[in-house]
């Protein structure tokens, strides 16, 4: 599990803390991809959230190789 050291937020005056992420949304090229239990930086006032770019490239990875994923879960969408 690779470090994450805290830092200023780039949108508010926050910190940004790691956390082990909780089925995490991460968007990228390719769809979409829950993170879980790996450690990602989270705003401890906006929330916004940091992607380390080694979790970036592995999403990417589980995007566009679905059977090399830990896990594939259907996501149920709320739209209006
Ligand atoms: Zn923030």
């Amino acid at each position: 599990m690779s470090k994450y050291q805290p830092h200023r937020c780039d949108f508010c005056t926050g910190t940004v803390q790691p956390i082990v992420a909780k089925a995490e949304p991460i968007h990228v090229r390719g769809g979409l991809v829950l993170l879980d239990g790996v450690v990602i930086g989270k705003c401890d006032r906006c929330g916004h959230c940091y992607f380390p770019a080694e979790i970036v490239k592995r999403a990417e990875r589980a995007a566009e190789n679905p059977q090399e994923a830990s896990q594939v879960r259907t996501i149920p969408v709320v739209a209006a």
